[in-house]
């Protein structure tokens, strides 16, 4: 399984097995380490197994952050985990050799560039296909980066895209809102219910 959608392992068989994530069975990508048993995995990796506890995609930040960091475990060892207790690995032989690691572009099929240099590449390959900035409003425009620039110029969707992402995060801050209040109106209801037990069994006492 491929990370990148850019490039591909050269040779991904020989590739040292200490070089390869758990999660991905791919050579690291961002590599962070858990403080306390050691294991280590892609950052993408990692913070995928612990968002994906929550229910929705769209509240994943938060869950990462309070209601479930404390609930998970290193998908390794399952020593319990929070997110912060990773830290990304800085020992330089350990990153230059994943840095060292040869790939072949996908797009212009050339091929035993190092990994590390791969961004440099990506950003000069003329025959990557890029999609238009505005392709999260439903643009299918698709192109060379040579023609983006004439793309970008005539798009509608650029124009009216910082209005429409200011609109998308009120809604996203009033569901979460209405998401409050509803747990508030259950523990209230809750409350009433049980208050409403105690006036049934002194009623009973008086009769
Ligand atoms: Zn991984
Ligand atoms: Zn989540
Ligand atoms: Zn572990
Ligand atoms: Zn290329
Ligand atoms: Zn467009």
């Amino acid at each position: 399984m491929a990370t990148s959608n850019s490039y591909e392992y050269i040779n991904e068989r020989s590739i040292n097995e200490e070089l390869l994530c758990s999660i991905c069975t791919d050579p690291f990508e961002d590599p962070l380490c858990a403080n306390q048993c050691g294991h280590t995995f892609c950052r993408k990796c990692i913070t995928d197994t612990f968002c994906r506890k929550c229910i929705t995609d769209t509240f994943c930040r938060k869950c990462i952050t309070d209601t479930f960091r404390d609930m998970s475990r290193c998908p390794t060892c399952r020593h319990d985990l929070k997110l912060e207790d990773f830290h990304p690995v800085t020992i330089r032989p350990f990153l230059n050799q994943l840095n060292q690691l040869l790939v072949k572009c996908k797009w212009c099929s050339q091929s035993n560039i190092e990994r590390g240099n791969f961004k440099d590449h990506l950003s000069n390959c003329v025959e990557e296909i890029l999609s238009c900035p505005a392709a999260n409003l439903k643009c299918d425009w698709k192109g060379k980066r040579d023609k983006i620039q004439d793309h970008v110029s005539i798009c509608p969707l650029i124009k009216v895209q910082p209005m429409i992402v200011e609109l998308t995060d009120l809604v996203k801050q009033q569901s979460e809102q209405i998401r409050c209040l509803d747990t508030l109106v259950k523990q209230q209801l809750g409350q009433i219910r049980f208050l409403y037990t105690i006036l049934e069994t002194q009623a009973k006492h008086n009769q």
